[in-house]
């Protein structure tokens, strides 16, 4: 009898094991999906991992369904990758799997599918009988389940015909349903080169004597450059000088204006010439050379460069030594969708070598990205992703650029496997024999320590592009101003003079909060009652655009209150403020500019990020709100000033990196402050101004920072002086998590003693009705790791035997900073 083992993609800890023929036993490789029946009427695609002849014992092996691929998908080096994670980051291979592999190759019995477009089966050659039934199966239905399409078919092996259906744009994962967004046209008029002398301009001036209109249109076009540095719009000018576009169209013809439009949807201030690759200057060559000497004897080499010190130039230029000799390269980024301005800017120098992978993607470009990556396509030797590109299927990998190291979403939190795709890139690149460059402006002290220590290279860049200098940065004294009566709702007299200047100039301006909503507590002024989330233990947060009071745990919503819901009083008060609140101070203090925002309430959907983006860097925009999405390594040309609105609620957060984390947000979100030319200003609003935190940021003080932070590292033992494994558990009953986080706190005292801290509530300590508990343990460097694993996973077997703890759940998250 002849047997393969498959992963599932379900958290369950072992393979499983299947029958098959012999033919199938020849021909079955491991890394092949393999359709496969589980418990009573469930389809999965599953992984095949080692085909072999030892019938198991506990149990009776059912027949696979179907083979789904003619040669593996995955590679044995993916496979022992996986492996390694689930390991290191104690999750299952299937939990590793379900992230790893695109959703579409992924089918199984309850995915839904959804008819896509409006062509008709008759469009296509589809011959299949089978495939015009599914087909017909949707008409009077938006969605059907594959299990649906089982029963319609009368039997099982469907898979295949689906596949053949998504290929051809048929059919659709449910997932998939984007909203369109076709980036429109702008049109722009600039005078023609041979108009530029001031001599010429008479001359033309003169010519149009006698047609006042046309030299009225060239009069406005000279009236609106001068007020600001901003491109002119045809229809702004239109506008202004009240012209038709036949006017418009005369001077064109004339040879005095030129039109032109955006190519893509982006502008670029300087024209055209700069979409050719620079030349580095000394500082940036200087690193490039050092960072690749640093690789004959490190693996790992961190380029510490201050904002805007031109550290992308140094990755194109790296990345395209490695391309050169044939390598596949991997530029990780922290969150995709910030990156149309990368993706262009790296399209420009590596046209189709480059293919984007992106979670956002449709299943097909995701899986066609898989497929070039796997068979070493030339579309695919520059691949730019966020954390799931590290799942591609590498297999000549030479370089792995991690760009903005120190973002926390390189973590993923839920669901498992809970990785940091920085440390993971480095096993990845050890594996396949590739090096790792670190990028940031503000390392996280885990990598500033190992490359200070030697483990990894250290390479600088201390100077911005072109020698412009630092922001300046001011810490405004917001109790001061307060007493003062120089405060204008959440503005300071000093950031409302600022904004002032700064547009006064054309130019534009950021502005940091912290926080999304209104308001994030209502509060009655009567008896101090705050609405409470019915589910969590946080007060709701008050959107008016709205009227809604919302949590932002779980989702739950209702109408904004009229009277205090506790004793009647009309008299509500809002603490704290957000983002909205920002913005709708700013329409009434500027009612004549245009004020964006930038928060994940106004960045949903597939686009979301880009038309506000593409509008400010436009100049659309005035002025730019927004939450820490700013920080991302965006760079506006026209970005003068960064104002942080409160400074203070970051500092607060009970959490041992948020003084670093608080230090990172202000340096990235000020270092978006002139960018080119012009020094930009900073100006920091805050209640504690003589914070050290603060005040290193002022003088960006990284290394001060670093030395400060790390002796409390030290002193209180926290990474990386010592790893940290969290253990949370969750349960809908007060009681019962109460005793067995008691039970599993002793537990684990009893073999680690006061290396464990907790369990105690986390700060918000019920959410979506489930309490939670953390319990943290803290393993010293020189404590093995894999023998700590192993004894907290024995303590979670006898947790699970009590019969009482069985229905809680635990989520086990190691490296959780
Ligand atoms: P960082 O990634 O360090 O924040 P960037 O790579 O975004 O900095 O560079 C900052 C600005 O300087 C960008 O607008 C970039 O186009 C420009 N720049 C950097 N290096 C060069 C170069 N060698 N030649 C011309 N412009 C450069
Ligand atoms: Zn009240
Ligand atoms: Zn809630």
């Amino acid at each position: 009898m002849f047997f393969v083992d498959v992963i599932l993609p379900i958290p369950v800890e072992q393979a499983f094991t299947y029958r098959i023929s012999e033919a199938e036993y020849s021909f079955i490789k491991p890394g092949m999906r393999l359709a496969v029946p589980f418990g009573k009427s469930k389809v999965y695609t599953s992984l095949a991992i080692r085909v072999h002849r030892e019938e198991p014992r506990i149990y009776e092996a059912k027949e696979i369904e179907q083979i789904l691929d003619e040669t593996p998908v995955v590679g044995l080096s993916q496979l022992s990758y996986w492996k390694w994670m689930a390991n290191y980051y104690m999750a299952t291979l299937g939990e590793v799997m379900r992230a790893a592999l695109p959703g579409a190759f992924l089918l199984e019995s309850e995915t839904i599918l959804k008819r896509t477009g409006n062509q008709t089966s008759e469009d296509f050659d589809l011959e299949d009988e089978e495939a015009l039934a599914i087909l017909e199966a949707f008409e009077g239905k938006s969605i059907l389940r594959i299990s649906e399409v089982m029963q319609l078919l009368d039997r099982k092996k469907v898979l295949p015909i689906i596949n053949k259906l998504i290929d051809k744009n048929l059919v659709a994962l449910d997932q998939e349903i984007y909203e369109a967004y076709k980036p429109k046209l702008v049109k722009y008029v600039r005078l023609a080169e041979a108009y530029k002398s001031e001599e010429k301009m008479h001359e033309a001036l003169d010519d149009l004597d006698r047609a006042p209109k046309q030299r009225e249109v060239l009069l406005t076009f000279f009236s609106l450059q001068a007020g600001s540095k901003k491109p002119v719009k045809t229809k702004e000018l239109q506008d202004r000088a009240q012209a038709s576009t036949a006017q418009l169209k005369a001077l064109i013809d004339k040879g005095i204006f030129e039109l032109y439009e955006i190519r893509q949807d982006r502008i670029s201030y300087k024209g055209a010439e700069d979409t050719e690759v620079k030349s580095l200057n000394e500082a940036q060559a200087g690193a490039l050379e050092a960072i690749q000497e640093s690789f004959n004897h490190h693996d790992v080499c961190l380029l510490h460069g201050v904002t805007a010190s031109g550290k992308t130039e140094v990755y194109v230029n790296l990345i395209k030594r490695y391309l050169d000799q044939g390598k596949q390269v991997l530029y990780l980024l922290p969150e995709i969708a910030l990156t149309t301005q990368l993706v262009s800017r790296l399209q420009e120098y590596f046209g189709n070598k480059l293919s984007v992978y992106h979670s956002k993607y449709t299943v097909h470009e995701r899986v066609e990205v898989w497929n070039n990556v796997l068979n070493q396509a030339d579309k695919a030797q520059l691949i730019l992703g966020a954390r799931s590109a590290l799942f591609l299927p590498f297999s000549n990998l030479g370089l792995v650029v991690v760009d903005e190291e120190h973002e926390n979403s390189y973590k993923q939190y839920d669901p498992a496997p809970r990785y940091q795709a920085r440390d993971a890139a480095i096993v990845l690149a050890h594996q396949q024999g590739a090096k790792v460059l670190l990028g940031s402006a503000t390392p996280s002290l885990e990598t500033y320590y190992n490359a200070t220590t030697g483990k990894y290279a250290l390479v600088e860049l201390k100077k911005r592009y072109g020698n412009i200098l630092m922001p300046e940065n001011t810490i405004v004294d917001i109790q001061d101003r307060h007493r003062k009566k120089k405060m204008n709702g959440h503005f300071s007299e000093d950031l409302l003079g600022a904004i002032n200047d700064a547009l006064a100039e054309g130019e534009q301006v950021i502005l940091f909060q912290n926080r999304r909503g209104y308001s994030p507590v209502l509060e009655c002024k009567t008896c101090g009652h705050a609405p409470q989330c019915p589910n969590c233990d946080v007060s709701l947060t008050y959107h008016r655009h709205r009227e809604q009071l919302r949590c932002h745990y779980c989702g739950y919503h209702i109408a904004m209150l009229q009277k205090c819901m506790a004793c009647g009083s009309a008299e509500l008060d809002t603490k704290g403020f957000g983002t909205e609140q920002v913005e709708a101070e700013l329409k009434e203090l500027f009612p004549d500019l245009n004020i964006g925002r930038m928060d994940s309430d106004t960045t949903r959907g597939k686009f979301g990020f880009e038309k506000i983006i593409t509008a400010f860097e436009q100049g659309e925009i005035d002025i730019l709100v927004g939450t820490q999405m700013l920080t991302k390594g965006l760079d506006f040309r026209n970005v003068t000033l960064v104002g942080i609105l409160n400074a203070d609620n970051m500092l607060n957060i009970p959490d041992f990196r948020a003084h670093e984390r608080s230090f990172q947000l202000i340096q990235q979100v000020s270092g978006r402050a002139g960018r080119t030319q012009k020094r930009g200003k900073v100006l920091i609003q805050s209640y504690n101004p003589h914070h050290q935190i603060l005040q290193q940021v002022s003088v960006n003080d990284y290394e001060g920072m670093y030395h400060e932070q790390l002796e409390e590292r030290h002193i209180y033992k926290y990474p990386p002086f010592c790893r940290l494994i969290k253990i949370t558990l969750k349960h809908r009953d007060f009681q019962k998590i109460e005793e067995a986080s008691a039970w599993m706190g002793q537990a684990l005292k009893n073999v680690f003693n006061d290396q464990i801290l907790g369990p105690e509530p986390p700060p918000i300590s019920r959410i979506r009705n489930e309490y939670h508990r953390n319990i943290l343990v803290k393993i010293p460097r020189k404590q093995s790791l894999e023998k700590t694993k192993k004894a907290i996973l024995k303590v979670r077997t006898t947790f699970s035997s009590i019969a009482q703890f069985r229905s809680i759940k635990i989520v086990l998250n190691v490296d959780n900073y």
